[in-house]
């Protein structure tokens, strides 16, 4: 018999060839999977008993003849009268085709989903598809389909004697790659790997005679039977860890896996590993994988779940998850958006479970873990709630603490006299070594916060857990950290802290991107000299910034310091009162000359004052510049001649990493003399 496709558009397979270039691959994926299909069918049609004859071996067999120019897919499944080929193959219902064809033409799996054109795809691939076919119905007759890509297409009887289809593609000239069983293995590999049924394909090899050859043995390139498709009651730990290197070889273990298992209200089965991550490349590389019925279809799985789990790898098969629409629409899928809430709650619950169950085990894990939940915490509302209970903090001693374990310990001490509990936290404990130290020595806990994500964790942490703050260690001097009320004050008068301040300032030298304040704090006296701290707020900021485009404005400003000068020290005292003997008879005439002259010129700027007054204010202010300046040089030159100043200057400098270069050289030399 004679005959033509029926399909209302021209041609056909010009469409196909044209707009499923880039997936060509997939023709594959879907005659193994039609095969499949089929020795399923029998499978079940047999445990009925309606069908009684004998099912024979049920492999899928995938055969490369280069000679011939075939590549041919062979099953023994239910087969297909004239009858079936009319009403399957030939009769394929197409309506709308270019519009959509169109609108889909980057993507064959929509494409082929939407026409059920799995068995067209051949033509992607060759000039001509046969069909030998011998249905499973008692007295059947075997058939022979051909088809050389027009719309016409012959069908006749054949002798093929033993059940089931072969599918026989002549593969065109571009697609020659096709005949090259190492090509075929890569795609049954990617493809094919988990199917229900074993795939036979090429033969298995040996060693001999200095290389590997083919045995006379089939070689099955499938595992039917995956882990995820078994009860999780019936896997040990070596199961579930030897699956995980099947599907990527070379890993280290992951640190956890979580199986997915439903049937209601979408039927979803899978499991998920956290993986132990090194670098960005094996997270773009490894990613989960989505299967449909054990078919595999994509690693691209955003939208399905959510952003933060692309950091897990595994397996999800369901086929409830539209496969063959745009990402876009996949998204507001509602079906998606329960399967992506289902998985969350599910990984949430599982972590919870770990760590109720087996705390010691979830600790040792938590650093490699960390940055999966709090990148989870800090992008799905849900997740974060879940995680709160089992988030943990761990301190500069190495002790892990749930978020309401360690509000606890700290409440007593580290409550500031607002009521807010101040947690300290360190992002470098070797740079911050000393301000930990001081921290820890007034009583304190600090934890450390050095992951990646840690600037906009704490972020999180202040919003969720209510009246606390977050402060780095270093953000200032340990006794205003956690501003109490018992707190000292600095006992200078004004002379002594404007000269002291002069000295200092003038003795800072230029650092690079960052600027300096000098201000006065009453610490204990076997607390250090000088201190340097770095406002919170501003580095944050900058912190920010660095991880956010279009914030430049921040980043480019310079790191604010303040360089703390301890009054209570005894240098310090005694830098005080040598600069008092020499500089407060020279200076305190100078300071009551601007105090005077200040008072005048605010009485001349008063709301009545005329035209004259003003002339006369302005001609005050510039005289108490110049003396401004004065007093100035006479402190700078001063402290110019104490080289202890620039010395502990120097110290705190080069306790912050501060200290480089010129100054430092200079700072040596000045070591080496004041011995
Ligand atoms: P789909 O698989 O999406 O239905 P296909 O174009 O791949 O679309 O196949 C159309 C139909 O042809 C199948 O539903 C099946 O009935 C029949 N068919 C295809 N391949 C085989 C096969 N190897 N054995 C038996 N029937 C087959």
């Amino acid at each position: 018999m004679k005959g033509t496709i029926g399909v209302t558009t021209e041609n056909i397979f010009p469409v196909i060839k044209k707009f499923l270039y880039s997936d060509h691959e997939i023709f594959l994926r879907e005659l193994v999977s039609n095969a499949i299909d089929a020795t399923q069918k029998l499978k079940t049609l047999s445990s009925f008993g309606d069908f009684k004859g004998e099912l024979g071996e049920m492999n899928v067999r995938v055969t490369v003849d280069k000679e011939a120019g075939t590549l041919t897919v062979s099953d023994h499944g239910i087969g297909m009268t004239a009858d079936d080929i009319e009403k399957y193959i030939n009769q394929i219902a197409f309506s709308g085709a270019e519009e959509f064809l169109e609108k889909y033409k980057d993507n064959a799996n929509a494409i082929i989903g939407h026409f059920g054109l799995g068995f067209y795809s051949a033509f992607m691939v060759a000039k001509k598809v046969e069909i030998h076919s011998l249905s499973y119905k008692e007295g059947a007759e075997a058939v022979k389909w051909e088809c050389d890509g027009s719309p016409e297409f012959t069908l006749e009887p054949c002798d093929k004697t033993v059940r089931g289809t072969d599918i026989i593609l002549h593969i065109d000239d571009d697609n020659k790659e096709f005949l090259e069983q190492t090509r075929i293995d890569a795609l049954l590999r990617k493809y094919c790997r988990f199917l229900p049924v074993p795939v036979v394909s090429g033969k298995e090899q040996e060693w001999k005679d200095g290389k590997m050859v083919d045995t006379d043995r089939d070689r099955i390139i499938n595992i039917t039977e995956p882990a995820w498709t078994k009860k999780p009651s019936d896997l040990t730990d070596k199961d579930y860890l030897d699956f995980y290197h099947e599907l990527y070889p070379g890993q280290d273990d992951p640190l956890f896996w979580i199986h997915l298992n439903v049937d209601y209200p979408f039927t979803l089965t899978g499991i998920l590993f956290f993986p132990k991550i090194k670098n960005n490349f094996e997270v773009t590389k490894n990613r989960i994988q989505l299967y449909c019925n054990q078919v595999y279809v994509t690693d691209s799985v955003e939208g399905v779940v959510p952003e933060f789990m692309m950091l897990l790898q595994g397996v999800i098969d369901s086929p409830d998850i539209p496969l063959n629409v745009s990402r876009s629409y996949l998204q507001s899928d509602s079906a998606v958006k329960k399967i992506s809430s289902y998985i969350t709650k599910k990984v949430a619950g599982r972590l919870d479970e770990i760590f109720r169950n087996n705390r010691a085990d979830f600790e040792q894990k938590w650093d490699d873990i960390k940055i999966f939940i709090e990148y989870g915490m800090l992008t799905d509302e849900k997740f974060c709630e879940q995680a709160m209970k089992f988030c943990l903090l761990k301190d500069t001693e190495g002790k892990y603490f749930t978020i309401e374990e360690y509000k606890a310990l700290i409440e007593p001490s580290q409550t500031d006299k607002e009521g807010n509990i101040v947690f300290l936290y360190s992002t470098d404990t070797t740079a911050q070594y000393n301000y930990i130290k001081s921290a820890t020595e007034s009583g304190y806990n600090v934890l450390v916060f050095d992951g990646q994500l840690d600037s906009h964790f704490v972020g999180l942490l202040e919003h969720k857990i209510e009246k606390s703050r977050f402060v780095r260690v270093d953000s200032d001097v340990v006794s205003n950290l956690i501003p109490k009320d018992n707190r000292r004050e600095v006992d200078l008068t004004p002379l002594r802290r404007n000269i002291l301040s002069g000295m200092f300032t003038s003795q800072l030298p230029k650092v690079d991107k960052a600027t300096f304040l000098v201000s006065f704090e009453a610490l204990a006296p076997t607390d250090a000299p000088i201190v340097i701290t770095q406002n919170e707020y501003m580095r944050r900021m900058k912190e920010m910034a660095a991880l956010q485009p279009g914030m430049n404005f921040y980043g480019e400003m310079p790191d604010s310091y303040s360089l703390v000068v301890n009054t209570s020290h005894p240098i310090i005292e005694k830098i005080g009162e040598n600069a008092g003997k020499e500089l407060d008879t020279k200076i305190e005439p100078l300071e009551k000359g601007i105090e005077e002259k200040n008072a005048e010129i605010t009485r001349l700027r008063s709301d009545k004052s005329s035209d004259e007054d003003k002339k006369q204010a302005d001609t005050l202010l510039g005289e108490v510049d110049k003396e401004r300046k004065q007093v100035s040089d006479i402190t700078a030159a001063y402290a110019s001649t104490q080289p202890v100043v620039r010395q502990l200057i120097d110290l705190a400098l080069l306790g912050n990493g501060l200290l480089r270069g010129e100054d430092l050289s200079r700072f040596i030399a000045r070591s080496v003399e004041l011995l």
